[in-house]
């Protein structure tokens, strides 16, 4: 394929006003090669299977112009850390097209790690090599669980040196995602007063995500309703999967709910509800039993940045619904977890003395759900569950406990069990996992990279053959603190 005629590219977003973006060319990186190239993914767009080596590659890499690609670098603002910082944007990532799928979806290519933009401040406009490996594996990794997250196209290796802590190698990502329009986009035109173009926005937002608020009796506020309602899914996802996301700035925020700009992330090990994954969050401010209120937080700043479009007392009752809806989607998702069809009375409490159980046995989470998914094998099942806990005799009055809450329910032992295995993952992208897997691809190795995509796309299905993946970390995995810088 040397043409892009079987791509359906638009350019909605260049076609907003100069206030918007830059436009900005990529700046290519030496040497390229393919590490992954997720063909599945591919083929919805009418990208080719197999990673192509030709011509596309080259426009793909943003290594040779094309007039069909508008490359630009969007402008945002943000609260970091809970501190505005007006001078964001796409710094060292740009929107290269938009490419339409097979169900007629718009979804936005962007490439990080593509070089300098007028918003790169300090920066060098690059991203190295292991923390393009992180998020192409843990985007897709949600992706396999079933969460709300952009997700990755592709990623490439190079030969350009790129300066962090010691010399590393540049990589670029190519990301996909509905949209990479952020909290921070409605922040930025607020703060600077541009109130012209904040209406604007908030009326493509409207046009092409949420269109079904065109109807609405006040389409602004049903807009940030939407918003609303996605980001409290999109938390309830992560708390009862138990992740991290360690970045939880407003310019990480997807207006879609998408999980969004993969950092310093962790996926919990132990159930430890004050683990902070991120090295430089010297605070605790994303610790993971935070996420829950930042989100909120985040929303609030959101919610003031629209103040010029909507009324103060319409947007409390909004952001009123958070945890109104967050409360429903994680009761829900945490039902499912247990295995539980039907609503009792208690069902909270049980859940709480669940966490309570497993913080103070120090047990690891994702097993101990899954093992909780094999109570249809019988005594012995029952016991491989307890032995996960060091207090047997608490951990035998829990599971008493949620035995006589099953019996509520009008499934069997075995359609329950069926059901949980769907919905508590055997395999996730333990820390350590990701470590071992750049550990090999910085000496050229990509092996344990692709391993692990295959195995995080199907997260719930048993894989005997992959079974050491679903391992206990190493003591020196054990949540991870990971550095900031990429
Ligand atoms: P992040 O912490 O990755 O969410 O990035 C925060 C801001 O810093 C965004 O505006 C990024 O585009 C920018 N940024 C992060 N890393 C770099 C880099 N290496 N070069 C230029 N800008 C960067
Ligand atoms: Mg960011």
């Amino acid at each position: 394929m040397a043409d892009l005629s079987s791509l359906r590219i638009s350019h909605r977003f260049s076609q907003l006003p100069a206030a918007f973006y830059s436009h900005v060319q990529p700046q290519p990186l030496d040497n390229t090669q393919w590490i992954a190239w997720n063909g599945s993914f591919a083929t919805e767009f009418g990208l080719p299977a197999q990673p192509p080596t030709d011509a596309l590659k080259h426009w793909l890499a943003g290594e040779v112009t094309t007039e069909r690609f508008n490359p630009l670098a969007m402008k945002y603002a943000g609260h970091q850390f809970g501190v505005y910082n007006p001078d964001l944007g796409d710094g060292r990532g740009l929107l290269l097209a938009e490419l339409t799928n097979n169900q007629g979806e718009v979804f936005d290519l962007h490439l990080k790690g593509a070089g300098l933009t007028p918003y790169s401040r300090m920066g060098d406009g690059r991203a190295v090599l292991r923390s393009t490996i992180r998020e192409y594996l843990c985007s897709e990794a949600m992706a396999g669980l079933g969460i709300a997250t952009t997700r990755s196209l592709g990623m490439l290796s190079s030969d350009t040196p790129v300066f962090r802590e010691k010399q590393e190698s540049g990589a670029l990502l190519l990301r996909m995602a509905q949209t990479h329009i952020r909290f921070g986009h409605f922040e930025h035109f607020f703060y600077t007063n541009q109130l012209a173009e904040l209406r604007l926005l908030a009326d493509k937002v409207i046009e092409w995500y949420w269109p079904e608020c065109q109807n609405a009796e006040q389409p602004y506020l049903a807009m940030f309703e939407s918003i609303v309602e996605a980001t409290a899914k999109m938390i309830a996802d992560w708390q009862a999967v138990g992740f991290c996301h360690g970045v939880m700035n407003t310019d990480n925020m997807s207006i879609l709910g998408q999980t969004f700009d993969y950092g310093p992330f962790a996926f919990l090990d132990d159930y430890d509800p004050h683990y902070i994954c991120n090295h430089s969050d010297y605070q605790g401010r994303y610790r993971f039993d935070q996420q829950p209120r930042i989100a909120l937080w985040n929303l609030s700043a959101l919610a003031h940045s629209l103040s010029p479009l909507i009324d103060k007392s319409l947007l409390e009752q909004g952001l009123a619904q958070y945890e109104v809806k967050l409360g429903r989607f994680f009761s829900f998702n945490m039902r499912a977890k247990l295995g539980l069809q039907t609503k009792q009375q208690g069902d909270s409490e049980l859940f709480q003395s669940l966490f309570d159980l497993l913080q103070q046995n120090q047990t690891d989470y994702t097993r101990f759900m899954r093992q909780l998914s094999m109570l249809d094998g019988g005594e012995r099942a029952q016991q491989a569950v307890l032995d996960l806990c060091v207090d047997r005799e608490s951990a035998s009055s829990w599971l008493n406990r949620y035995m006589q809450r099953c019996e509520l329910e009008p499934t069997s032992a075995t359609e329950r069990c069926a059901a949980m295995r769907l919905v508590n993952p055997k395999y996730i992208l333990r820390n350590y996992l990701a470590q071992l897997a750049i550990d090999k691809a910085e000496q050229g190795d990509f092996s344990q990279v692709h391993t692990l995509v295959t195995i995080l796309s199907q997260p719930y299905q048993e894989q005997p053959e992959h079974s050491a993946y679903a391992n206990l970390p190493p003591d020196w995995g054990k949540s991870m603190e990971i550095s900031c810088s990429s």
